[in-house]
């Protein structure tokens, strides 16, 4: 399979250039229409000759997303499904946040100066076209797995995610996308490499720009990934989803993960301070009378021991085929105050759209009615 055009850097578009016998500015302009002006077919790049572009649309096929579904939240949040060039559908969420409203989704931008932009703009892409990992509490384990997702395939989401929005935006705001989490569809770490290009490109792209430090992955706890992260040269932020430190509890509901011992992922995650000196977070669902109980706090704060982290307390959205609901509200709250007592930063996380299928662990490819 031939390189996607879109991960070539402009240096290395000249010389494929030079081997066409084309003047060097034409990388230039391709490079402009790739990743300034977000081109999706060679047909808008009108300062290009046409042969040129025929020729390349044979050799570099562009890959390209369009939406296919979309559904918006009562709380602003919309789900999108897109469609891949070869039909496969895969979703994300972009979930607004106007100044001075509170944004619980990602508990790590709170408290950025966000002066200048009214608006910011988080979006939850996916990684892969479904999941493996069949955890017994989420839709998109059940649906099954499709493929992997290209390094292109997972930008695209976020640029048109951004551009969606961009339209309704008012014009004396400028819409930022101010957050990016890989917590839609797939594990990320099972497909570390175009996650990792993806994250680069969208670190490094000229529109985007989206700093590291607001460019989160969220991982069920795949240990070599861990370590293979912390390696990484950008200072991009580590979620894990936890949901039990009890090795036996999590073997139940996530089962996938039995040959990735809670022992060992701890390991990583030290290794992960050490290396990085960055916080990590860990996620953790509630699901009644399964990871909620006294004993399963006591594990919990054991595991916290040692690491710089912060615990996301997180209600379970409703999934269809499980029989599993979420701890309720007072529960959560007082697993939060024995964290804060026990001295471990914690915040509750409420997912939002859940009216819309878009909230943690509903992303199934459900079309709108
Ligand atoms: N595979 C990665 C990325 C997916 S992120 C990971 O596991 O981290 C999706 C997040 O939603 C994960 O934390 C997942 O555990 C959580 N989730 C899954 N089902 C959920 C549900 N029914 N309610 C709330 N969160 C859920």
């Amino acid at each position: 399979m031939t390189r996607d055009i879109k991960t070539l850097s402009e240096s290395e578009l000249s010389e494929i250039f030079q081997e066409l016998g084309e003047p060097k500015y034409r990388a230039k302009q391709l490079y402009e229409w790739l990743h300034n002006r977000n081109a999706s077919t060679y047909d808008e790049m009108t300062n290009l000759p046409k042969s040129l572009r025929e020729k390349l649309s044979q050799e570099w096929p562009l890959s390209g997303i369009c939406i296919y579904d979309k559904r918006v939240s009562t709380d602003g949040t919309r789900k999108y499904i897109f469609e891949l060039d070869d039909g496969v559908l895969v979703e994300a969420v972009g979930i607004p946040a106007i100044r001075d409203t509170s944004d619980t989704y990602t508990d790590e931008s709170a408290g950025d100066n966000l002066a200048g932009f009214a608006e910011r703009l988080t979006v939850c892409f996916s990684t892969q076209a479904g999941c493996q990992m069949r955890c017994a509490f989420c839709a998109t384990g059940k649906a099954g797995f499709t493929r992997n997702l290209t390094s292109s395939e997972i930008v695209d989401q976020i640029t048109a995610v951004k551009e969606d929005f961009a339209k309704d935006a008012s014009e004396s705001n400028e819409l930022r996308v101010n957050n990016v989490v890989a917590m839609g569809q797939g594990e990320p770490f099972l497909n570390y490499e175009e996650l990792i290009e993806a994250l680069r490109r969208i670190n490094n792209d000229p529109v985007l720009g989206i700093g590291a430090r607001r460019i989160t992955v969220s991982t069920c706890g795949i240990i070599d990934g861990v370590y293979r992260f912390a390696d990484e040269p950008e200072q991009y932020r580590l979620a894990i989803s936890l949901h039990s430190a009890d090795q036996e509890t999590r073997n139940q509901i996530m089962p996938a993960l039995a040959n990735q011992p809670l022992k060992r992922l701890k390991e990583a995650l030290l290794d992960y301070n050490l290396q990085r000196n960055r916080r990590i977070t860990l996620e953790y669902m509630m699901i009644d009378g399964v990871n909620d109980g006294q004993e399963d706090l006591s594990k919990l704060i054991k595991f916290c021991e040692g690491l710089i982290c912060h615990v996301n307390l997180i209600p379970m959205n409703s999934v269809d085929g499980t029989s599993y609901k979420s701890s309720t509200d007072r529960h959560i709250h007082n697993w939060e105050n024995s964290l804060k007592d026990a001295g471990i930063p914690v915040s509750i996380r409420y997912s939002k759209g859940s009216d819309i299928a878009g909230a943690c662990g509903q992303l199934v490819n459900s079309i709108s009615d």
